[in-house]
């Protein structure tokens, strides 16, 4: 198609000045921006009018579409009143609601929330929270580290990059990160203690107790991604393994990080992925998919026994002395309640049901692929990964950027979607009719087959 003059405009005007997330930027350079102007239900419209199926949710945050009427109207309402007002020795009306709402669907026990706008802020704030509870409220000092998986990722600020572990993400910062213990997440597939399916006895739930063992008395908590590890490639962990996590925290007596930032909000089949396992967090961290994804927003759930840990006389300086300037802001927080709104009366997760089915169906197909080694999939999430042989499950090489191929092969057939690495992830609006499903599914199957078979 002939590009307009502000097309071309816009297009140089990107590659001269924006600096893209995640991007290699001499790679883009050399390329044509999709410039996105317009969403609407689960499209995103380019600058040409052209409609894409938004695949991966605008980055795993739209739930319910785009230009969603509740939502767009609460905002406007909200804006009708004020845009913004700070949390910091103030309050607004919409931060208020949304906790208290929130309060009510989160696992039991969570009765405390602290704002703030992005994951990874989310997260840091629970590590820091659950360091300052361990001094406070124990007078132990000792608690210093962190346990995690292998493969987390749970942000990009330094707290959140040193409890994550993706060496290509977190590697070159590694002289300025805490160190963090590591215990094996069990990634099936390839099984991080050398098992095969069938002589699974989860020796990587007894490698995860043997360092509690020896350092429960310096550990102030455990993060997990509950129930799928998203950046790792949407790797979804066997039935029961978070119910043991959480129990084995508790016989050694360490808080529990549950990272929702990319389940929380009907992801995975319930409202969050903890419910699944009927697990309680001490820690509750939710972003994403929190306005819908139509504002940045986050949410630290905590409760009242670690909350109590921060009271007393001023001069104490017991305080959580943490806050970003947005906290708690009175658009995201409308957007929030706008959300829940949608779950209660669209009945989003009954009828999200159907179309779980309909794409584990689909999905089955793609095992007969000949350079598909594993489909992984939990409610509205998939991630296919591809290898160059199935047998020995050797990956391609990265310089062969498989699965970035096969996002551009479905982007010329009008779809949205973002892999990570050579895994293929399909994370669609809830709102996806099956329908759609079925046409999102063929094109990423002809995708697929396309970049690696011909
Ligand atoms: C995306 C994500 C984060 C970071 O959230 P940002 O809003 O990008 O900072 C943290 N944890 C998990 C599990 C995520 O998927």
């Amino acid at each position: 198609m002939k590009k307009s003059a502000r097309e071309k405009r816009l297009a140089r005007f990107d590659k001269r000045h924006v600096w893209h997330p995640f991007t290699q930027m001499s790679e883009w350079e050399a390329g044509d921006p999709l410039i996105i102007e317009k969403g609407r239900g689960n499209y995103l419209i380019d600058i040409n009018g052209r409609r894409y199926l938004d695949g991966v949710s605008s980055l795993w945050v739209n739930l319910h579409g785009h230009g969603n009427r509740k939502i767009d109207s609460a905002i406007k309402k909200q804006l009708g009143n004020i845009a913004h007002s700070t949390l910091l020795g103030l309050s607004n009306v919409p931060s208020i609601e949304l906790a208290e709402r929130l309060v009510r669907i989160a696992p039991r026990g969570l009765s405390r929330v602290f704002y703030s706008d992005n994951g990874s802020t989310a997260v840091e704030i629970a590590l820091k929270m659950a360091f300052q509870y361990w001094e406070q409220a124990k007078k132990d000092f000792n608690r210093r580290k962190f346990i995690a998986f292998t493969g987390a990722y749970h942000g990009d600020t330094f707290g959140s990059m040193s409890v994550g572990e993706i060496d290509i993400f977190v590697k070159k910062y590694k002289p300025l990160l805490f160190g963090t213990l590591r215990a094996p997440y069990p990634y099936c597939y390839r099984c991080p203690v050398g098992k095969d399916k069938a002589d699974c006895k989860t020796e990587c739930l007894k490698a995860f107790e043997e360092i509690l063992k020896k350092h429960s008395h310096e550990i102030a908590a455990c993060v997990i991604e509950p129930v799928i590890q998203g950046a790792a490639g949407m790797i979804v962990s066997p039935p029961g393994f978070l119910k043991k996590v959480r129990s084995l925290t508790r016989k050694y007596g360490v808080l529990l990080i549950a990272d929702e930032v990319a389940v929380g909000f009907g992801r995975t089949g319930r409202m969050f992925a903890c419910e699944t396992e009927n697990v309680s967090p001490d820690f509750l961290c939710l972003a994403k998919g929190i306005t819908g994804g139509y504002m940045p927003l986050a949410a630290t759930l905590t409760t009242e026994k670690i909350y109590r840990a921060f009271l007393g006389r001023y001069d104490e300086y017991r305080s959580f002395f943490h806050g970003h300037t947005y906290t708690g802001n009175p658009l995201g927080c409308a957007a929030a309640i706008a959300n829940l709104d949608i779950f209660e009366s669209g009945r989003v997760l009954d009828r999200m049901k159907p179309k779980t089915i309909l794409f584990g169906e689909i999905l089955k197909k793609f095992e007969a692929l000949a350079h598909v080694g594993d489909v992984r999939h939990k409610g509205l999430v998939a991630g296919i990964e591809l290898v160059k042989d199935r047998k020995t499950k050797e990956p391609f090489a990265s310089s062969e950027r498989t699965g970035h191929r096969v996002a551009m092969e479905a982007r010329e057939r009008g779809l949205i979607i973002r892999p990570l690495g050579d895994v293929v992830v399909i994370m669609p609006p809830l709102s996806i009719t099956e329908a759609e499903i079925k046409k999102m599914m063929k094109t990423v199957f002809d995708s697929v087959r396309k970049v690696t078979e011909e």
